[in-house]
């Protein structure tokens, strides 16, 4: 039987192993209808907190982490795909409850496979990855909600990140006033060469904010949750809404019902992992046509797979700026 290459964590007594590289037999892959040679992968936090054993992310062992990838179909017989099809895949519990992606091989169920997109490759793919997935996510609820760059600003949190990276090009180039929070002042060229018009210290948003603050922007994305989440609602103008997707900043939400009672303010739930297939189909066409290619390669790094696992922790640290591509193929 064949064997290929992958990051494997193993549980131990207290909770899981360290990550580490080995040959993992294609007849220990898990059941799906499709076969898929994995060409790229990313880091995402959630990665993060999966290869670390920060969070318990992983619900099954032997695990394979990494939650995303771009490769191409070996074999299917799952009506939509044919061998030689270039897919991606986000989520659906992949590295969590389904052997995940930082490895040659992946076997999925096809209902979970979008086909890449014409005008991107697997490696922008994955430069967009579950963050820039997650990031536009956010930008079509804002538009459904029927927020437009004429109602004001929008302020981004996480700003240097995976999904406030992707995030500011997105709302820039949709013509939005860009106010972009964050820790890491010495950013401030790169997230404006993104398109932020606006730099905020995120200690502005930090700390136990008053139920209504001065109206600043009419829509946000939120990657840190906690009180930046409160104070983002805070100050956001009337029939605003801000758009939430994250908790780097902390899973709790310290806020009152002022701005929804007294501005109309909405706050959107974003989730990528269980999204249905046609708002994922959306939101892959949009990002193949409104994201700037340039920015996105100003955003991205890439290593090889041996480079997830410090990366892990590195993203945690919020040592990493904008996305990371892993190269496997
Ligand atoms: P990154 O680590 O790339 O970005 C997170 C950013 O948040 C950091 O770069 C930093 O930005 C800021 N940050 C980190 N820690 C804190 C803190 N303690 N307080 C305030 N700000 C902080 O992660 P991603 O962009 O990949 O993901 C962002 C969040 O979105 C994560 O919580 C992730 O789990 C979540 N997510 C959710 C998804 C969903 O389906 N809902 C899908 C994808 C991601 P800066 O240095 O600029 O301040």
């Amino acid at each position: 039987m064949a064997s290929f290459k992958a990051v494997v964590i193993e549980k131990t007594d207290g909770g899981q192993a360290a990550p580490a590289i080995r040959q993992f037999s294609e007849s220990d892959l898990m059941d799906g209808d499709v076969t898929v040679r994995v060409t790229h992968s990313t880091v995402n936090y959630k990665d993060g907190l999966a290869l670390t054993g920060t969070a318990p992310v992983i619900r099954r062992f032997p695990m394979i982490p990494g939650i995303d990838f771009a490769g191409t179909v070996e074999v299917s017989s799952h009506p939509d795909f044919k061998p030689g099809d270039a897919v991606v895949l986000n989520g659906w519990g992949t590295g969590e409850t389904h052997l995940g992606a930082y490895a040659e091989r992946s076997r999925v169920r096809g209902e979970w496979l979008v086909p890449l997109p014409a005008g991107l490759s697997a490696a922008e793919a994955m430069a967009i990855g579950t963050a820039g997935y997650t990031a536009m996510l956010c930008v079509l609820a804002l538009e459904r909600h029927g927020l437009a760059p004429d109602r004001g600003p929008a302020v981004v949190s996480g700003a240097s990140g995976g999904v406030g990276s992707v995030a500011i090009a997105l709302l820039a180039q949709a013509g939005w006033h860009v106010v972009a929070s964050t820790g890491r002042p010495a950013e401030a060229d790169y997230l404006k060469s993104l398109g932020a018009a606006e730099i905020i210290d995120r200690q502005e948003l930090a700390g136990k904010g008053r139920p209504l603050g001065k109206e600043r922007w009419a829509a946000g994305i939120d990657a840190v949750g906690s009180a930046t989440l409160a104070n983002m609602l805070s100050m956001t103008r009337y029939g605003g809404a801000v758009a939430a997707c994250g908790l780097a900043g902390g899973m709790d939400l310290p806020a009152s019902v002022a701005p929804f009672i007294l501005r109309g303010v909405s706050l959107l739930g974003i989730d990528s992992v269980m999204a249905p297939k046609s708002l994922r189909i959306e939101a892959w066409r949009r990002l193949a046509r409104d994201l700037d290619r340039s920015k996105l390669a100003a955003m991205t790094s890439t290593i090889p797979l041996a480079g997830v696992i410090d990366a892990g922790r590195d993203i945690l640290d919020g040592r990493i700026r904008g996305r990371m591509v892993v190269e496997i193929g």
